[in-house]
């Protein structure tokens, strides 16, 4: 963790960095957040990032946050701050510290903003290598996982699931059996007629920025894309399988529920689309 955060229009050493105990984000898990990677000391896919928050903060009828591109220049300010070249970015908004523990909201509080950096290898990732092993387990959330709210208890409960059985990431399961998105991450499967598969959007899952960017680099690559349901037990006779996130771009499934995925060794297509991102993420103006 780097040492200065934001909160609320001061920047301060972490240590000083304090929320009130009255803040909904802590009492209620009322409010969202937005996670960008850092590369090369720029902030990756950021305006996709903060439609999202945008989109958040207006499903949940959180008003009065600061303009977008306030927030992109904290951001920025933090990036600077911190001499972060490679890492993270995390933001967090909540409906505030009002007096008081009533549900509803409350009347001319301002929300709670809260963003710190953080360095971290984002290209030279271990797990880019080697692959990650993935725990199937049921998907205990709630409605509306289009929203990125800061309610994440059952992502943790599957994320510990997923590395008390010596996995690094869990797939969460709705009740037909299909696979709705990992605990942090989005899930891709390549079928063995080289289809890449992954789950439409919709209140079942959050939209993810990387999922997005990666669909558009796949299609410029001619690769085929479906976005339907995939069940676990297609998932376990795929050709090959993938996560993304902001923090770790595209990562190889190498095994799930503890049977190999394809030759049990990160995939070609998957490495492919790993380097088409990070091209992409190094620089995003360039065409073709
Ligand atoms: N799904 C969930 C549940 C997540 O928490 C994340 C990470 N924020 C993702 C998908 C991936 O989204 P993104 O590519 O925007 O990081």
């Amino acid at each position: 963790m780097s040492d200065i955060a934001y909160v609320n229009g001061a920047y301060l050493p972490l240590a000083e960095a304090r929320v009130s105990i009255l803040d909904r984000g802590f009492l209620f898990a009322d409010g969202v957040y937005e996670v960008a990677a850092i590369i090369e000391g720029r902030l990756v896919d950021n305006d996709s990032h903060l439609s999202r928050l945008e989109n958040s903060l207006r499903e949940l009828r959180i008003a009065n946050a600061p303009a977008i591109q306030t927030i992109a220049d904290i951001e920025t300010e933090l990036v600077a701050r911190n001499e972060v070249n490679e890492g993270l970015v995390y933001l967090q908004i909540t409906r505030g510290a009002a007096g008081d523990r009533d549900f509803g909201f409350p009347r001319g509080t301002a929300p709670t903003i809260v963003a710190f950096a953080q360095k971290k290898n984002i290209i030279a990732s271990p797990a880019a290598q080697t692959g990650v092993k993935i725990l199937t387990v049921p998907d205990l959330r709630w409605a509306r996982r289009d929203i990125k709210t800061i309610a994440l208890l059952a992502q943790v409960l599957a994320k510990q699931a997923a590395l008390d059985a010596g996995c690094q990431e869990a797939w969460m399961v709705d009740r037909h059996g299909l696979v709705t998105e990992g605990s942090s991450s989005t899930a891709f499967i390549l079928t063995k007629a080289d289809v890449i598969v992954t789950r439409p959007n919709s209140p079942a899952i959050l939209p993810g920025c990387t999922r997005k960017a990666v669909q558009t680099l796949a299609a410029r690559e001619k690769l085929t894309i479906e976005e339907r349901c995939f069940s676990v037990t297609e998932a376990y006779e795929a050709k090959e399988a993938f996560l993304t996130s902001a923090s770790n771009l595209v990562l190889p499934v190498v095994e799930i529920d503890g049977r190999p995925i394809g030759s049990g060794a990160p995939g070609d297509k998957t490495r492919l689309l790993r380097t088409l991102y990070l091209e992409w993420a190094m620089n995003p103006d360039a065409t073709g």
